[in-house]
């Protein structure tokens, strides 16, 4: 149907813009460079509609679509940027309809919208302000377009972003042309740089070529869009090279890649983690059809998977909805249980066929797969047998094998030390009766231990220093007893106590270890222990009842030598005191000073 354009014509907007443009300025100030987006995409529509179209109504006249481009041009004289297409273009009546009553009520909209919406912050994207949002950075629009159908003539629309546009036939092959008069305060756009930088930053992955003054910026096919099947490791650390310069390369990767249920496609990339849960440096870029939405994907993932960084394209996300309604979306939650299960079987798989390159990087990965753990259930039954931890026997294990090997000798007793050596002592001790300990990292694995604990409340869990295994003790000892009823072992309890008397606030008990080496250790019960570090972490220590308790090795010549030297017994006792806390915790300053001044007498002797 052909419309005809009458010479010049005036006409008035469908709907009271009068407000509207100040309003929308003010909410999307910070954001106004979408305005490019939006243009860009309707471009984008248009060519697609014209391939549609030619499809169905066969090429015909149409000619050869061949590769249509978007293109973009600065005029820094005219001070125009032009967004460009030969796609399926409007006619007169199409633009009255389009872009004079459609664009302006779809304006209209928005603003109601974002009135009602008491997150409007948070709306994913701002999808659906289309060609409006051109009057942001314009004060004046010129639409120049022309239908694809062959009886259709082109036409200009002017519109100063108020109620009222001209319109007037104009010369221009098929395509539309959408020519913005910056506004003085937005001649930021006629820099090249500038532009360059919003193209990329929302167009980067679009399909179709954009060229920015005949330049093409885009990556027409990015990764994800393509088939797992044909890549290789190094196009995935190229496209990770590209996407987040400066960074160091990931440690693996995962590309999503689902078409039943729901559309979806994206990869995943575990970074380099330099702290533990370096949250802030996790980067998931939300796509809609290759569009840049947002780098708030939060709403979509489980929040443990905020460290990974890469995109994720999802053609049916629901774009326009606030964060609350996201959440409760039954389709975003089935997304984020997919990707949840994709990374968890990722991992078993690395773990089951990689085993060697998974230990390399689970120093790296364990707080994700920890937090993972204790946020998602689903995610705890799918990876729960891949939790690593570091054992004395060195490298690592599996919690599974290390209760296989010592379950004839421990049961279902786990011994931990923290990582470092803080606890070498005791784990002297139980290498030499060929026990085994796991290392764990201090504040993630008291509540990650604590969640296992909860989880499998067969299997005990004891840091190396909270009690003296039978194990290490020296059963075939006979206890021998003095013409007063008074044993050796009461004996070296009294001397102890003697000397170290109310200062030390241990209790003091006495063990025929197996090892003579070690003189004493000190033992702190586990739940007081955990009690005790845990109203630290809280800020507020407090001086929780569970006293330590000094355990004097009777097997050692140490403790024999002060029982039997009554010159040297109050310095003997205190010294094997004091390097029992050494090996525990360490000695404050003013003990310290002592301890090393004792220890000078001590070798004079
Ligand atoms: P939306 O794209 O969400 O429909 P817009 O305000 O961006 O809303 O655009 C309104 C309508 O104007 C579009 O649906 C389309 O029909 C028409 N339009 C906009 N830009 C173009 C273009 N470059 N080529 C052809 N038609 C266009």
């Amino acid at each position: 149907m052909a419309t005809e354009t009458a010479p010049e014509q005036t006409g008035t907007l469908a709907v009271n813009a009068e407000n509207i443009l100040p309003i929308i300025k003010k909410w999307l100030y910070s954001d106004k460079e979408i305005f490019l987006r939006e243009l860009i995409s309707n471009a984008m529509d248009a060519i697609t509609k014209l391939r549609h179209v030619g499809l169905s109504e066969g090429l015909g006249d149409l000619g050869d679509l061949g590769d249509l481009a978007i293109d973009i041009r600065i005029d820094r004289e005219k001070g125009t940027l032009t967004v460009s297409d030969e796609g399926i273009g409007m006619s007169a009546d199409e633009i009255r309809q389009y872009i004079a009553q459609v664009a302006f009520s779809g304006a209209e909209e928005f603003v109601r919208r974002y009135e009602i919406d008491a997150e409007k912050n948070q709306i994913i994207g701002h999808f659906g302000l289309g060609f409006y949002s051109a009057f942001m950075v314009a004060d004046r629009v010129e639409v120049l377009s022309r239908s694809y159908r062959p009886d259709e003539s082109a036409t200009r629309w002017i519109c100063d972003g108020g109620l009222e546009y001209t319109m007037a036939p104009a010369e221009r092959s098929r395509g539309t042309d959408v020519i913005l008069h910056l506004a003085e305060d937005d001649k930021e756009y006629l820099e090249t740089a500038r532009v360059e930088h919003v193209i990329k930053k929302y167009c980067n992955y679009l399909p179709i070529a954009i060229r920015l003054d005949g330049k093409t910026l885009n990556d027409r096919s990015p990764l994800w869009t393509r088939m797992p099947q044909g890549l290789k490791d190094e196009d995935y650390l190229e496209f990770y090279r590209k996407a987040f310069p400066f960074e160091d390369d990931p440690l693996f990767w995962i590309h999503l890649n689902a078409d039943y249920p729901f559309r979806l496609q994206g990869i995943l990339y575990f970074p380099k983690f330099k702290h533990e849960l370096d949250a802030s440096r996790g980067q998931i870029q939300l796509f809609c059809n290759q569009v840049f939405v947002s780098d708030h994907a939060d709403d979509l993932i489980p929040r443990f998977m905020a460290v990974l960084r890469g995109m994720i394209d999802g053609p049916d996300i629901p774009l326009n909805v606030s964060r609350s309604a996201l959440q409760n979306d039954p389709y975003v939650r089935k997304i984020s249980t997919y990707i949840t299960k994709k990374i968890a079987d990722r991992l078993v798989s690395l773990f089951k066929t990689q085993r060697e390159t998974f230990e390399k990087h689970w120093e790296d990965i364990h707080p994700f797969v920890k937090f993972g753990i204790m946020e998602d259930e689903k995610f705890y039954d799918a990876v729960k047998d891949v939790v690593l931890f570091e054992t004395t026997r060195g490298g690592h294990t599996t919690l599974k094998d290390y209760l296989e090997r010592n379950e004839a000798r421990q049961g279902k007793q786990i011994y931990y030390a923290a990582k470092g050596d803080a606890q070498a002592t005791y784990l002297q001790l139980l290498e030499a009766e060929g026990l085994e300990a796991l290392f764990t990292h201090t504040v993630l694995d008291s509540h990650f231990i604590q969640f296992l604990e909860h989880k499998g409340p067969d299997i005990r869990w004891s840091r190396v220093d909270a009690s003296v295994s039978d194990l290490l003790v020296d059963r075939s000892h006979k206890t021998i007893v003095d013409a007063d009823g008074r044993s050796t072992d009461d004996r070296i309890v009294d001397v102890f106590k003697a000397v170290l008397g109310q200062e030390a606030d241990v209790e003091i008990q006495v063990q025929h270890l197996k090892s003579a080496e070690v003189p004493a250790l000190v033992i702190q019960p586990e739940q007081a222990r955990r009690l005790k570090e845990m109203s630290a972490l809280l800020g507020e220590p407090m001086a929780l009842p569970g006293r330590k308790t000094l355990v004097v090795n009777a097997s050692s010549a140490l403790v024999q030598k002060a029982l039997a030297d009554v010159d040297a017994r109050e310095d003997l006792c205190r010294q094997v005191y004091d390097l029992a806390r050494l090996a525990h915790e360490g000695l404050p300053g003013e003990e310290m000073a002592q301890f090393i001044a004792r220890s000078h007498r001590l070798l004079a002797r």
